[in-house]
């Protein structure tokens, strides 16, 4: 340690920025996932080795193997790991955990014999917490050795916690940016909080009608980052998800005022949707989050598939949304649903839209933000739109499978 004195200080000195975080992360599903209850532990089993990670909350993950010597590296966003591994198998020779790059902690397992995964799954339970589970099975020196590499064994499946049995539509609320990232700025007025603000507001108005569960990306003014999002929605099961935005544009573009509903596309997209895509992505790497290869070629294949099921009801939400604040005689954009490629939008099974309810930039559009009334007419516009989304989708589902 004496040797890379500079290294060593700077990873006590993101140790601490990760403690101060997630000491400031009380609510559940906000901040930082720490491991829990039996903690992380690798044991024969009957022939396999098997590892166990119990955590606070789902994080995104990605396993692979290296060779020479073989090498189990599995690797975890935003996940303090502040415990011992615990190992019992013969398998095993050494591990080490610890951070890799900032916002990504990383398992090492060398092993004594080539292992390839056979399963691996993160599975949500009922109280939020996670669990991955991994079996190894014994494989050839070869097999080991033509698997190996920084390409992931398999695509990391999140197993989603099943629908509410109640009936219920399970919507996730996403108020963007927040903690180091305070979105955009306007004198003492941040996007994070009137952001965090108005999600509140929208999730009471949507559990009195009963027809709703709500599930929130933060509850408090923390940083998550955009991948983390997702993933906690498709964890908790839901069955739409609703970023809440108010950023920052130039006026002169003409696209800076009134209420705009974004949906996925994969291609270009106009420039506006590219610069709000890019600021948001900028914050997270700002904020210190790793996004090199997060999205991976495989994972994308299967994604796709499951995108053509999803993205029209994606759109169909929009419109619904679009004509929600026009009943409401609320402002509306000059182009109100647009299409960009925002990362929070990603999940591949789940209908997303994030919604832009106004621009920071404008005058008018700040007035309406900062207005009780304004953000009351607005929370009931989108719980109306949600409403008859729902209504149709369900029949048009129903259409699908007959
Ligand atoms: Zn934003």
């Amino acid at each position: 340690m004496s040797k890379y004195p500079f290294f060593y200080s700077a990873v006590c000195a993101l140790i601490l920025v990760f403690l101060s975080h997630s000491a400031l992360a009380e609510a559940p599903g906000a901040g930082l996932a720490r491991l829990a209850g039996g903690g992380a532990a690798i044991s024969d089993s009957g022939g396999r080795v098997e590892l166990n990670v119990e955590m606070s909350q789902p994080v995104p993950w990605r396993v692979h193997t290296l060779d020479g010597p073989p090498r189990l590296i599995v690797d975890f966003a935003e996940l303090v790991w502040d415990a011992a591994l615990e190992v019992d198998s013969g398998s095993v020779l050494e591990v080490n955990t610890g951070t890799y790059r900032p916002g990504w902690s990383r398992l090492v397992v060398v092993l004594r014999e080539p292992l390839a995964v056979d399963s691996a799954e993160m599975r949500v339970a009922d109280d939020g917490s996670a669990l991955l589970t991994m079996q190894l099975i014994p494989t050839t020196a070869d097999d080991f050795r033509d698997n190996a590499g920084i390409d992931p064994v398999e695509v990391p499946p999140v197993v989603a916690a099943p629908p509410p049995a109640s009936g219920r539509l399970r919507v996730a609320l996403d108020p963007g940016h927040g903690g180091i990232d305070p979105g955009a700025e306007d004198g003492d007025l941040r996007e994070a909080e009137l952001m965090l603000a108005f999600a509140r507001k929208l999730k009471e108005v949507l559990l009195r009608t009963g027809r709703f569960e709500v599930v929130m990306t933060r509850e408090a003014d923390v940083f998550v980052p955009l991948e983390a999002r997702m993933t906690l929605a498709r964890a908790a099961g839901v069955g739409v998800f609703l970023s809440l935005h108010a950023d920052s544009l130039a006026e002169d573009d003409g696209a800076a005022s009134g209420m705009t509903v974004y949906t996925l596309t994969d291609n270009l997209t106009d420039a506006v949707a590219l610069r709000l895509a890019e600021r948001h992505a900028q914050n997270d790497i700002l904020a210190g989050v790793d996004l090199a290869g997060t999205e991976d070629e495989i994972a994308f294949v299967l994604l796709d598939l499951a995108r053509r099921e999803t993205m029209p009801r994606s759109e169909a939400l929009a419109e619904t949304i679009v004509s929600g604040f026009r009943s409401y005689e609320l402002a509306l954009n000059s182009n109100p649903h647009r299409r960009g490629s925002f990362t929070v939008l990603k999940a591949a099974e789940v209908p997303s839209v994030l919604v832009e309810l106004g621009f920071l930039s404008s005058d008018r559009d700040r007035e309406r933000l900062m207005s009780e009334e304004w953000s009351a007419r607005a929370s009931e516009a989108v719980r109306d739109a949600l409403l008859q989304w729902a209504d149709e989708d369900f029949l048009m589902r129903q259409g699908f499978r007959k």
